[in-house]
């Protein structure tokens, strides 16, 4: 591995490398950014850290054989990736209108990404290249489609992802394991049906696996899909989950069970690898990708989230259990932002999907697996009594990033969770204390999202009396350290289960407990691979399957919004001629 390099995206590339041709070729509906927070580029460095020549395109021109053809034919296998995000949650807004800002593109045109990126990507291939080495899906997209799912942008049920596109094989979940496993076999000329963590098409089922409802079976009858979804999403955790069988036609969707979590010491080497944190010299020339300003220098500390909000589909995609970095590598990679030219001393964020679930699990948890059958760790009304939040190696290790030689400001821009900081009666005190003197500035992002009893039992979401007393705490250590700090609140109008009077409930809460008015909320997206969109297709509350109210009118989910955003803010981004992006 060259400290210096990219991964080539050019033919010249792989020549400086001595590459006559590649043995994988990497397809992604982002531009390639080398960075540890872009899963094209993390699966990239894996496989040459397996001795796998690798390349990638990023953003390929889906109409012409330029890009697809640019690095050859790969002699192992092709990745595909819609991106970071699923094409269709980053192409249309939560009332389905286009987006005309990309993140991931340059010059931030959102010009490059097609719709089911991961589809087309494949089709490109097919299209160019008959007779191919097998094709293999990866990324967000195609692991939250990877069985039968609601698909809110048509509105429909759709087939597992792999029944749509012309693929082999995909690697489902974070993938860090299955990708070496599936790497080394195809370069042994091995089976990877046998690997975990991958999806395949049979023509018959495997017996041993659970036999879930057949595609069909939840087209007709959408009890069906709720119970196909939870044994979805209860056989997540490697510990014990098994293999699962859809009967999709005539033939068989097959999802091998996950794969193993990685241990502290994987986590370190995948994050240690010589990511150039910078988007590829090829599509410099389009303009400034803009999601580098917050990921170049940002610090992931694990993986995972317990949390469930019921929206979010971080747990059957990252897994419910945490898996940390080490400290010392993370301080490593603070002391390594030191000495780039670029680095202007300020760390934007030293997190992971919940930024205060470093450094404790329920031990129970990392024995047995994590507990299913809608038995959380934490949901609206209590925290399990097994978790024991445990602050203390966060504190310490803000402590010892802000004291690297070089570092003048680490914020912590990921979320937090309130109600694990006034739940941890021991050092949750002293970890809010810091973030107010250290790590945020101005103001600290939380994310209610509602707070109506009724809503945040289907969002998942803890009650609100933790709101109050966290807003307490909160107040009060501003108050000490002298300074006018304000909290800002991520909300959501028409979850299901949410109506215009529960709007109305949370619009008193926010003037009268909150003393603020919310300039901003999201209209929900029921986004593939969550319990909400679940919610959203069949109208039911999928833990009791009773009747549930959902609003799926756009009028009246833009109608749910603006009863909580400030009217005055409504008003001056209208006469500023801004939409209100939904
Ligand atoms: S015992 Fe409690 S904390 Fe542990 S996995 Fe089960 S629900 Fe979570």
């Amino acid at each position: 591995m060259n400290k210096n390099e990219f991964l080539p995206t050019t033919k010249e590339e792989m020549k400086k490398r001595g590459w006559e041709e590649l043995d994988v070729v990497l397809i992604s509906g982002d531009a390639y950014i080398d960075s540890p927070f872009m899963g094209i580029a993390v699966v990239g460095r894996i496989l040459e850290s397996i001795g796998l020549r690798v390349g990638v395109i990023g953003q390929p021109d889906i109409n012409s054989d330029v890009d697809v053809k640019r690095l050859g034919e790969p002699k192992l296998f092709w990745g595909v990736s819609g991106g970071s995000i699923d094409s269709m949650v980053s192409n249309y807004t939560a009332t389905k209108k286009f987006r005309n800002s990309d993140d991931y593109t340059p010059g931030g045109k959102n010009n490059k990404r097609p719709d089911r990126a991961t589809l087309v990507y494949t089709n490109l291939i097919r299209r160019y290249f008959k007779n191919t080495v097998p094709i293999v899906l990866g990324g967000i997209e195609a692991s939250l489609r990877r069985l039968s799912h609601y698909d809110y942008w048509s509105n429909k049920l759709r087939k597992p992802i792999l029944f749509d596109t012309k693929a082999d094989y995909m690697i489902y979940g974070m993938g860090e394991q299955a990708i070496i496993d599936l790497g080394n076999t195809l370069r042994d000329g091995g089976d990877p049906k046998n690997i975990r963590g991958v999806c395949y098409i049979s023509k018959e089922p495997v017996l041993e696996y659970l036999q879930i409802p057949s595609h069909e079976e939840c087209l007709s009858n959408k009890e069906k899909y709720i119970d196909l979804f939870k044994v979805f999403y209860d056989n997540n955790d490697p510990v014990y989950s098994k293999g699962l069988c859809q009967k999709v036609d005539s033939r068989y969707l097959i999802q091998n069970p996950p794969s193993d979590y990685l241990e502290e010491k994987e986590m370190d080497k995948i994050a240690s690898f010589p990511y150039q944190r910078d988007v590829h010299p090829y599509h410099k020339k389009d303009g400034k990708v803009k999601c580098l300003e917050t990921i170049k220098f940002s610090i992931m500390t694990h993986h995972g989230c317990w949390g469930e909000c019921n929206f979010c589909a971080i747990a059957v995609h990252q897994g419910r259990t945490i898996r940390t970095r080490s400290e010392e590598n993370i301080i490593q990679e603070a002391k390594d932002f030191t000495k780039m030219k670029d680095f202007k001393g300020i760390i934007s964020d030293v997190g992971g999907p919940t930024a205060n679930m470093y450094g404790y699990e329920c031990k129970k948890k990392l024995k047995k697996g994590t507990c299913v059958d809608n038995y959380r760790c934490v949901d609206d009304k209590r925290l399990c009594k097994a978790m024991k939040v445990d602050h203390s190696r966060n504190i310490q290790l803000l402590k010892d990033i802000r004291e690297v030689p070089g570092v003048k400001k680490a914020f912590v821009a990921s979320g937090v969770r309130y109600d694990l900081i006034t739940a941890d009666k021991k050092h949750g005190y002293n970890y809010l204390k810091q973030m107010v003197n250290h790590h945020i500035s101005g103001q600290m992002k939380v994310a209610p999202e509602h707070t109506d009893d009724e809503v945040l039992y289907h969002m998942g979401k803890p009650g609100k009396q933790t709101l109050i007393d966290f807003k307490k705490m909160y107040d009060k250590l501003n108050k000490e350290s002298g300074k006018k700090q304000f909290l800002t609140y991520y909300l959501i109008a028409a979850h299901p289960g949410c109506k215009e009077k529960h709007m109305h409930e949370l619009k008193q809460f926010t003037t009268h407990e909150l003393k603020m008015n919310p300039e901003q909320a999201q209209v929900f997206t029921p986004t593939p691979g969550t319990y909400s969109a679940v919610m959203y297709y069949t109208e039911m509350d999928p833990f009791t399957k009773k009747k549930i109210f959902v609003e799926k009118d756009t009028r009246r989910k833009e109608k749910q919004k603006s009863i909580v955003i400030d009217k005055k803010y409504q008003q001056r981004r209208k006469s500023n001629g801004a939409s209100l992006q939904s």
